[in-house]
């Protein structure tokens, strides 16, 4: 097996919801396309840009953003960076002017009706979300460039799939597997949190790694706070009603608070039952997917659709587990990180290869492993968490109704949260070397299982909820 380097920030990337695969990799993608054109014919000599979207990126693309996302990928917008609240905006400009400034510059003529094409039958070979940029320059010339968004905010341009990994260096303990990380565990005596950073710091120095992951957190927290603080209606038709800011009003009750910090200390003075404890997670959960679904700024866990679950366990961790210290922060991401990485490595994290259990079923996974080894787990039994909690997620379908990152998928947020939290306790009150299953078995029944499953359970919404509740029949 080839040997990819994946790092912590390749596995949490700071971005825009609603898709990982859908908005931050189409976006990514065009903001590609932007430098090599500026490199290779300037941008000044462009007169007008087409882009097809192919496959699974046609048929959900509307509900997921991605006619958006490419948009303001043209403009140069950082996803990371981005101000979200002014977006529809931007959109609105566009439409009214038939004009996109490119890279925030250069005006070349785009008409998103026209130029934005949706093939829904078409489907390129590699992989089911792509997309091609058809730039037409004042020399006549059309220039093509096709990307693949692989999931979790990935991309790769068509001809390079195979040209070995940019982003490679050499790590002193690599790691394709579950076999792998084990062996430099028991090898060395180090935590997984240890390995994964004497890994990062053949990119960074750790200091350097500390602050950015730190910053993920800051992320996360400050989406789950906004969510629990934002009432109304969610965009794109279905009119879903956001939930965690009613859940919140209710278990917080009559304290009063200013800030996450001193709300999540209300929250875990006031919180002392098992109900109570796991209606937090729920609305940790549906916080964070509800400003998901409202394109607002999350953290790829390891996607969009799926972000939720590692936030609301690790504020579990940090609020009931005495979690509330930058350095076992730190040690959480970092376990958590390496387990999305073994899952990309031997299967995928991309929802339209794989079907839910790729992208709900490896956060909770990686969740899993995390909380295990946070309360005192050793190596195997972390390892162990993220084979349960994989386990019962297997052959999870995608059906997003309407296709758009609401239901199942807010919800689906919290059953994976809640089946982490249950995988790292049968795991800690387990001997790992009495396992049936290994997390390296479960990862590849995992890819088996996405082989067999029906394409119309793949980010298509062609089947399951999608096709029974019509977004126009829709009574939420
Ligand atoms: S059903 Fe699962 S995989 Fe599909 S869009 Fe929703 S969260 Fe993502």
């Amino acid at each position: 097996m080839p040997q990819e380097s994946i790092s912590v920030f390749d596995m949490f990337k700071i971005g825009v919801g609603p898709s990982s695969s859908h908005t931050l990799g189409p976006w990514r993608a065009a903001l590609n396309v932007l430098e090599e054109t500026e490199l290779l014919y300037g941008l000044e000599n462009v007169t007008h840009i087409q882009v097809l979207l192919y496959g699974s990126l046609a048929k959900t693309g509307v509900g997921h953003g991605t006619d958006i996302a490419v948009k303001m990928g043209l403009l140069g917008e950082n996803p990371e960076t981005t101000d979200v609240n002014t977006i529809q905006e931007k959109m609105n400009h566009i439409a009214l002017s038939n004009q996109l400034l490119l890279a925030q510059k250069y005006p070349v003529e785009f008409n998103p009706a026209e130029d934005i094409v949706f093939l829904y039958n078409e489907v390129l070979p590699f992989h089911p979300n792509a997309l091609t940029f058809l730039i037409v320059l004042k020399n006549g010339q059309t220039i093509s460039s096709t990307w693949y968004s692989i999931g979790g905010g990935f991309v790769i341009k068509e001809g390079l799939q195979n040209k070995g990994d940019k982003n490679k260096v050499d790590l002193p303990f690599p790691v394709n597997n579950a076999q792998d990380l084990i062996f430099w565990c028991i090898k060395t005596g180090m935590p997984i949190h240890e390995v994964v950073m004497e890994n990062e710091n053949a990119w960074r120095n750790e200091e350097e790694t500390k602050a950015g992951v730190l910053k993920i957190w800051e992320t996360m927290k400050a989406c789950i706070y906004r969510g629990c603080h934002s009432k109304g209606e969610l965009p794109g038709g279905l009119r879903v009603r956001r939930r965690a800011y009613e859940l919140n009003k209710k278990l917080i009750g009559n304290n009063t608070y200013s800030g996450f910090e001193d709300w999540a200390e209300q929250i875990k003075k006031s919180s002392g039952n098992f109900n109570s404890i796991l209606d937090w997670i729920s609305c940790f959960a549906l916080a964070v997917n509800e400003e998901n679904a409202s394109f607002g700024r999350v953290v790829t866990a390891p996607t969009n659709g799926a972000a939720g679950v590692i936030p609301a366990v690790l504020n579990y961790f940090v609020i009931f587990c005495d979690g509330n210290e930058e350095d076992k922060i730190i040690r959480f991401l970092l376990t958590a990180s390496e387990i999305g990485c073994i899952f990309k490595k031997g299967a995928t994290i991309s929802a339209a290869m794989g079907g839910c259990q790729a992208e709900i079923g490896v956060s909770s996974a990686m969740a899993a492993a995390a909380l295990a080894e946070s309360l005192g787990g050793t190596q195997k039994q972390a390892l162990m968490a993220a084979e349960i909690a994989m386990e019962h997620h297997l052959g999870l379908t995608c059906d997003p109704i309407g296709g758009l990152v609401q239901i199942p998928c807010i919800e689906r947020n919290t059953m994976g949260a809640i089946k982490a939290i249950t995988a790292c306790q049968l795991a800690l009150q387990s001997s790992p070397d009495y396992a049936k299953v290994s997390l390296d078995k479960v990862v590849r029944t995992m890819w088996d299982t996405a082989l067999d499953m029906n394409s119309k359970y793949k980010e298509t919404a062609d089947g399951g909820l999608a096709i029974h509740i019509p977004l126009g029949l829709s009574e939420c």
